[in-house]
């Protein structure tokens, strides 16, 4: 799970429970008002019918019984007499409908089975209904009276479901709403992180004085952003002392190693005739690797300088010219091993770039084709320029390369077999050094390898307009 989406949670978890609490007060003191309504018009409603059959029995033009039943039509009225409990009235209601006891002074809730034909003609089935009864102790005429008045809550317990609905409908709206803006808050407050993880994305050793920006701000992910790049600060340090070391140890190795095979190529020429044969075999032995040191260092020196450099000053290179002339150079190489060069290059391929790095990477790629080809075997040479790049592709027949080996072909040093690649005098460099020359001129390169088979080298420069009219 996102943090994205923990953060939302969390803030519409907490604002559902805080609103859900809200809802829960706020439904009670809502509630409160219709029953003390509904509780003052029972009382009322109990004072009016008590002096109703009190005036009935004390007078002969007082309302009839019949009257005061359809007066009070709706509620259910029982009026008792204090002290004697003789019933001085009953109402329609109170006749049909048992309702539970009631202690004088108290309310209380309770269900009863009703028809509700009784309460409203148009329903008439019998089912379950909920009454409010009050018992209101009532003096009047100096007689004590106890009215037990209850009415049906019908209406009012409609409008408790409209509070519900109302509430339910306003927690889910306020729901919606809060994850909406918690995921948009989330975004925001992550936005830092985002920014942080796309330069991490970025960074490696090419452009290790990428810095996050952080502002002056004091909070916690400007903070990280300043101890990440510190981090960075040290990491760059310590990557420039170990380049700087590698160029210069490379470069210290280069004069006594030229010194060393002067000497020994001086003694073999000078003295050659007159060494026993064993010294003079170890003597070559010995030149065999000063020669493969040599070629190290260099590569080394090439490769730490061209890790240094940002970028190059492009100039016009005629890549056919500079291919056809690499193609005679190996070809005396070529023929030794039988290998047949079959090269197809069209007139006119030009690019912008820096001609002797081209020559180097060519040059590598061409005498990789070589060196791991089979006896007899075949190199294809092939250029092609469209509008935006121009591609150069140099394939050989040979061992190849087994799938996973290929990413790591560009590391410096890797020889996926190293007896073969010692046996060639490979130290595993070249195609490190190819791919930072074709960086350098925001070209591509690409390997395939089928194993056993054949090996393709695809190399792609792009193009700016003034080299396509050059
Ligand atoms: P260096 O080029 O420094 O003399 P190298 O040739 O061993 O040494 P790379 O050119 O970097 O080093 O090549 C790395 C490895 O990739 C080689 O050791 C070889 O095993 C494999 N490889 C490269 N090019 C080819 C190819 N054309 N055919 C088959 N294998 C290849
Ligand atoms: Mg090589």
């Amino acid at each position: 799970m996102t943090v994205k989406t923990k953060i939302t949670l969390f803030i519409v978890g907490a604002g559902l429970v805080s609103s859900l609490l809200f809802s829960v007060v706020v439904f009670y003191e809502l509630l409160e008002q219709p029953f003390k309504l509904l509780d003052t018009v029972l009382k009322e409603e109990a004072y009016r019918t008590a002096s109703m059959i009190l005036k009935r029995q004390s007078t002969s033009e007082a309302a009839s019984l019949e009257t005061v039943d359809n007066m009070v039509h709706a509620y259910w009225i029982e009026i008792y007499e204090q002290g004697t409990n003789k019933i001085l009235y009953q109402s329609d209601l109170a006749k049909r409908v048992k309702l539970p006891p009631v202690k004088p002074h108290s309310r209380t809730i309770a269900r009863a089975v009703i028809s509700r034909g009784q309460i409203k003609p148009d329903r008439d089935r019998s089912q379950k209904s909920t009454f409010r009864i009050r018992s209101v102790p009532i003096e009047l005429d100096g007689r004590s009276l106890v009215v037990k008045i209850a009415r049906t809550m019908e209406k009012l317990e409609d409008e408790i479901w409209e509070l519900v609905f109302g509430i339910a409908a306003g927690l889910i709206f306020s729901t919606l709403a809060l994850i909406v803006i918690s995921r948009f808050m989330a975004g925001k407050i992550l936005q830092p992180i985002g920014r942080m993880k796309d330069l991490a994305q970025d960074i490696s050793e090419k452009n290790l004085g990428q810095r996050i920006p952080h502002g002056d701000g004091r909070d916690e992910f400007s903070d990280l952003a300043r101890t990440i790049n510190r981090m960075l600060d040290r990491l760059q340090c310590s990557f420039v002392k170990q380049r700087d070391f590698l160029f210069d140890t490379s470069h210290e190795l280069k004069t006594p190693l030229t010194t060393m095979r002067l000497t020994v190529d001086e003694i073999c020429t000078s003295d050659g005739k007159n060494l026993p044969p064993f010294v003079r075999d170890n003597l070559l032995r010995l030149n065999n690797q000063v020669l493969r040191m040599e070629r190290l260092v260099k590569d080394l020196l090439n490769l730490s300088s061209l890790e240094t450099l940002t970028g190059i000053d492009p100039k016009p290179v005629q890549v056919t010219e500079l291919l056809s002339s690499l193609a005679g150079e190996y070809k005396f190489l070529a023929d030794a091993q039988n290998i047949k060069m079959d090269i197809r290059l069209p007139m006119r391929l030009v690019t912008q770039g820096d001609r002797e790095k081209l020559h180097r990477a060519f040059s590598n790629i061409l005498d990789n084709a070589i060196k791991y080809n089979f006896d007899g075997g075949q190199i294809e040479l092939t250029g092609d320029q469209s509008a935006a790049e121009l591609t150069v592709t140099i394939a050989n027949t040979g061992p190849g390369v087994a799938e996973a080996e290929i990413p790591r072909v560009y590391d410096q040093f890797y020889r996926v077999e190293k007896s073969r690649s010692i046996q060639n005098g490979g130290s595993g460099l070249g195609l490190a050094i190819v791919k930072r020359i074709v960086e350098l001129h925001n070209g591509k390169i690409s390997f395939e390898s089928k194993q056993e088979t054949w090996t393709r080298v695809t190399v792609s420069l792009p193009l700016s307009r003034d080299t396509v009219l050059a």
